[in-house]
């Protein structure tokens, strides 16, 4: 793999692609700095090597060009603290100013970009706009997991004007090492749990993952397909009525290939989708009409610690629940809670990017877990086996 321990960054000006689309609340103060810190050790590393930092990125997702809200100028104060040092903003990502500002920075300096995405050729992968971002620099390093499974300007399309000089960042590293090791090594037994709203979102990773693990856990809204399947009454359950014979045909697959398949026993059902609703316990397949399934019930907690806490490896995706509201988050919580125990017993612990990160986060967990993955959708799509073009780009 070609990190920046590869390459020498003394007098170089380094463009590195960050995921720094980070959310703000209405005074746009970053209410979650996670992405950030991630892309630190990168950063640190090469200011102290004697680079000279030019830092891209996205945030939100702009519609017609720049607006405040979507500015990346928000995220220099915080930057600023971790960094200790002052960051230097451009207004545009290309242009006069981001010119002069890049061919002004010194060794040690670091400049921040405004939003990529206030131009539609970034998202449109455009050729001329990747041309004009690689002329602001020497070197190009990639740390934006979260963005590896688009092909756009900045995350793919640059790399062929850095054709001897483009690197991966370490938590572009550390992801795609971590993914790795949870497909092509793992210690056994090895527990993949799924959940979330759609079975649909998850099928290819579903599949994938049944030549490989010993155990699945499948909870949240997508086990209600499941349960149909099985001619369960599910009430007003979520469901995917189109992919009930997939259902079918997956659990016939884990039985084929000798994998124990754990779905639901018992569900939180309520009578209307909100935290006060009135709730009671009832058993898969014998939820009454007008009643909803929108969390895992005690007896399926207990079923899914017990192989969870006997696991040594453990992947992670999608919320048991609607753990959102405090009165549905008792599965999701007590599925974070099983894994940080393994964990404490040795077992390596991946928990994907999305729900599945912000449900650990919300229960004060994720130093307690080996890894928490920054990337969402790119985690789910490299772990599909799909060749993510951010990934590509640097190997190729
Ligand atoms: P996904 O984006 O597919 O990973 O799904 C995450 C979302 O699924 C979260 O916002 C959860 O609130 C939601 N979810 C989980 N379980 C249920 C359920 N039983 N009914 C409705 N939504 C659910």
């Amino acid at each position: 793999m070609k990190t920046i321990d590869q390459a020498s960054f003394a007098g170089k000006k380094v463009l590195i692609r960050v995921d720094f689309n980070v959310p703000l609340d209405e005074n746009f103060k970053i209410t979650d700095d996670n992405r950030i810190t991630a892309a630190l050790p990168t950063i640190k590393k090469i200011l102290k090597d004697g680079g000279a930092i030019i830092l891209m990125s996205h945030l939100g997702r702009p519609k017609d060009g720049p607006t405040d809200k979507y500015s990346l100028k928000h995220v220099v104060p915080h930057l600023s603290d971790l960094l200790g040092q002052q960051v230097e903003f451009a207004n545009d990502c290309i242009g006069e100013e981001a010119i002069n500002k890049a061919k002004e920075l010194a060794s040690g300096e670091v400049l921040l970009l405004e939003n990529l995405r206030f131009y539609k050729e970034e998202e449109k992968g455009d050729v001329e706009f990747a041309k004009k971002l690689a002329a602001l620099g020497n070197i190009y390093v990639n740390d934006a997991f979260g963005t590896a499974h688009r092909a756009h300007a900045s995350t793919a399309i640059i790399a062929q004007f850095f054709p001897d000089a483009k690197y991966f960042g370490y938590l572009m590293a550390s992801e795609l090492e971590n993914a790795e090791k949870v497909l092509n090594n793992p210690t056994r037994p090895f527990t993949a749990i799924m959940g979330g709203s759609k079975v649909s979102d998850k099928i290819k990773l579903i599949e994938r993952l049944l030549d490989k693990v010993d155990n699945l856990i499948i909870g949240g809204g997508m086990a209600y397909t499941f349960a149909k399947a099985d001619g369960g009454n599910i009430g007003t359950s979520l469901v995917e009525t189109d992919k009930l014979d997939l259902a079918t045909s997956l659990q016939q697959k884990a039985k084929d290939k000798g994998i124990k398949l754990f779905l639901p026993v018992d569900n939180v059902v309520a009578d209307a989708f909100k935290n006060e609703a009135e709730t009671k316990i009832a058993k898969t397949g014998q939820i009454e009409d007008n009643w909803m399934g929108l969390d895992v019930g005690p007896d399926s907690v207990e079923a899914f610690s017990k192989v969870i806490e006997e696991s040594k490896t453990i992947l992670w995706n999608g919320p048991m629940g609607v753990f959102e509201m405090d009165n549905f988050e008792k599965g999701t919580k007590s599925v974070a809670e099983a894994i940080v125990k393994a964990t404490e017993n040795g077992a390596f612990s991946l928990i994907g990017g999305g729900d599945s990160a912000a449900a650990i986060s919300k229960f004060n967990l994720t130093s307690q877990v080996s890894y928490v993955s920054t990337g969402g959708g790119a985690l789910l799509e490299y772990m599909e086996g799909k060749e993510l073009p951010g990934v590509k780009a640097i190997n190729d």
